[in-house]
């Protein structure tokens, strides 16, 4: 089984190397962040809520989350899964030990993407004008970075505490091929 988890602060690279990653392990790649922007065109009440939180760049509520992630996660039936942009929370992380104990499974490979804030603003900044995301500005950029070291960087390092034999950290600094050559070793080396 590939269950796999992204760590990472906003624009380090998770989506790209999971994307990569799934295709490569043929897995599901579910990456939270893409499943809210698609709820943001049903245009109903829910998505103008999720539009002013996520422009905003600060988090959507654990409840929501841990229901997108565990009606996903029970539909796709295949050998694996990778987790991009979540969990963020502990309550989210609690939530998927659970969901994941609930279900005789558990969590295989942790990849905890790094890399320092000038590094991120200088890419969010080329990638604002490549994609159109609203959450792709140096203000937003900030929220979002802040809520990564007050929130999720608490649950990587709980995961890197708890579970140290399956985490690995990945030097984010590294060009695109390489990150993937170092993550495909981890893969093959277990
Ligand atoms: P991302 O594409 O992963 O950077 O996510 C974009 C935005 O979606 C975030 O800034 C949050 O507002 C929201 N989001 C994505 N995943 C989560 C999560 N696990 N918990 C809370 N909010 C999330």
């Amino acid at each position: 089984m590939n269950n796999i988890i992204f760590f990472g602060p906003p624009g380090a690279g998770k989506g790209t190397q999971a994307k990569i990653i799934s295709q490569y392990l043929n897995v599901s790649h579910l990456s939270t962040g893409d499943i809210l922007r698609k709820k943001l065109l049903d245009k109903d009440e829910l998505a103008d809520e999720l539009k002013l939180i996520m422009s905003s760049g600060n988090l959507v509520s654990d409840d929501i989350l841990n229901a997108i992630v565990s009606t996903r996660l029970k539909t796709e039936k295949n050998n694996g899964f990778i987790l991009d942009g979540y969990p963020r929370t502990i309550k989210q992380s609690e939530y998927l030990d659970n969901f994941l104990s609930q279900t005789s499974n558990s969590i295989n490979y942790i990849f905890n993407i790094q890399i320092n804030f000038e590094t991120l603003k200088q890419r969010i900044l080329k990638r604002s004008s490549e994609e159109f995301r609203e959450d792709d500005k140096v203000d937003i950029l900030e929220t979002r970075y802040n809520e990564y070291l007050n929130s999720t960087e608490k649950v990587s390092n709980f995961y890197k505490d708890n579970h140290s034999s399956i985490f690995h950290e990945i030097d984010g600094s590294q060009q695109i091929q390489e990150i993937t050559q170092q993550i495909k070793q981890i893969l093959k080396k277990s």
